[in-house]
């Protein structure tokens, strides 16, 4: 069994800390799945798994909604958060990445139960007519994504190709932020505005994240979330809004944690192991 030390951490000196701050401040959740399958993952550490499984899953839909949670867009979320009023409900954005097609077969019934929306983030090159794969899965058709989008699912883009953006040149990365948007409004037939990071964000470049928040705005998008940990407040970007991380591993005492906001203190410990990274990728 993996040694969660993130887990200790989070429940017994983060969570009653939060406890005691809580109401401080408004913020709000967004959770980031990838897919909802029963994987095997044991060979990968618990923190970078993206698997969750169906009961699991479900155990967690049913949790916000007795407790009082609705599930919005990010735009929602930001309005309500530039608003300043007291909101009458809990807002929590439940994000997908990748496109899999578990999503409709798994995820969507769920989510349907409890008259929860999603926004699901396609890499458009492994949408298809027939379903094509990323990483080892299937991957939605475009049949599946309109069905989706008249029910009430959000779609964003998560790029072209799934490429590491910062490795690109500014032309490229414009490219693939551009022609991804064009596809999906073409194929839903309304507009997109939500971006999803792939892969690690850079967080530690200013002078990237400036430009690509410009080309995102230029493009017409609105906002958009990346990997760093924590949830939405006054002091995020809008363009790279902080989400929670799910996957099997979350049992429900670690879900209501994250939800709370006692998981927020890992974005310290990840931002300064990508700073010690992009050091030595310098010094050698
Ligand atoms: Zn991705």
């Amino acid at each position: 069994m993996d040694l969660r030390l993130d887990r200790l951490a989070t429940l017994y000196l983060a969570l009653p800390l939060t406890r005691r701050a809580s109401g401080r401040e408004f913020s709000f959740p967004i959770l980031m799945y990838h897919s909802v399958s029963e994987e095997d993952e044991s060979r990968s550490h618990a923190y970078f798994r993206t698997c969750t499984s169906r009961a699991l899953f479900a155990e967690q839909m049913s949790h916000l909604h007795s407790h009082g949670y609705s599930a919005c867009n990010l735009a929602q979320a930001l309005d309500d958060l530039g608003s300043g009023r007291p909101l009458a409900t809990k807002p929590v954005v439940i994000t997908f990445d990748d496109g899999y097609t578990d999503f409709y077969r798994q995820a969507f019934p769920v989510l349907r139960q409890y008259g929860f929306s999603a926004t699901v983030f396609l890499p458009t090159a492994y949408i298809g007519e027939r379903p094509l794969q990323f990483k080892g899965r299937d991957c939605l058709t475009w049949a599946e994504v309109r069905e989706l989008s008249e029910h009430g699912i959000v779609f964003g883009s998560h790029t072209v190709n799934h490429p590491q953006l910062h490795e690109l040149r500014a032309a490229e990365i414009k490219e693939e932020i551009v022609s991804s948007k064009r596809t999906i409004e073409d194929r839903i037939g309304s507009a997109v505005d939500s971006f999803a990071y792939p892969f690690a964000f850079p967080q530690n470049d200013a002078a990237f994240q400036s430009m690509l928040r410009d080309l995102l705005r230029t493009a017409g998008y609105r906002n958009g979330v990346c990997t760093i940990v924590g949830r939405g407040s006054r002091h995020s970007d809008p363009f790279f809004l902080e989400r929670l991380p799910v996957n099997s591993w979350d049992d429900a005492r670690l879900f209501e944690a994250k939800l709370a906001g006692a998981y927020d203190w890992i974005a310290t410990p990840q931002r300064l192991v990508k700073m010690a990274k992009s050091r030595a990728i310098h010094l050698w």
